[in-house]
């Protein structure tokens, strides 16, 4: 008998399979207050856009031939760093591909702060104002 209590798993669109009508996100996922709205404003995105994914960048970073393919070949790439280092940003540049939209979580009104806690509503403020910048939504 199905258990009522367990939600069906949202299965992604396979990356690499579909990586030229995907509009692929890639998140620094840092570890402070702004690295980490940035993975939850890609998370977001994600789950309300069918043809947006976040992708792994530290598979990129490593060089990962199937990733750094998938970076070449995406529809667009949408590049999330949480403050002005830049590190998913330069990921791509050191690898000479280039991204369509650049985002930078603290010149989006949000302090770096030592802390793993955010605000749901800056992700919804900042993923609202990606989407209809980067994803005409
Ligand atoms: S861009 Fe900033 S928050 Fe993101 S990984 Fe680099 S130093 Fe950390």
């Amino acid at each position: 008998m199905e258990d009522a209590t367990v939600s069906p798993i949202r299965l992604l669109p396979y990356c690499h399979k579909e990586a030229e009508r995907l509009n692929i996100i890639l998140a620094c996922d840092g570890a402070a207050s702004v690295g980490q709205i940035g993975h939850a404003v890609a998370v977001r995105l994600t789950n309300s856009n069918e043809n947006a994914r976040m992708c792994c960048i530290t598979a990129i970073a490593a060089e990962i031939s199937t990733h750094v393919d998938i970076a070449r070949r995406a529809k667009k790439l949408i590049v999330i760093n949480g403050c002005a280092n830049r590190c998913a940003s330069k990921v791509l540049e050191r690898i000479q591909v280039p991204y369509h939209h650049e985002v930078i979580i603290s010149s989006e009104g949000v302090k770096k702060i030592p802390t793993l806690d955010f605000s749901e509503e800056d992700v919804i403020r900042i993923s609202d104002k990606i989407a209809a910048e980067a994803l005409g939504t």
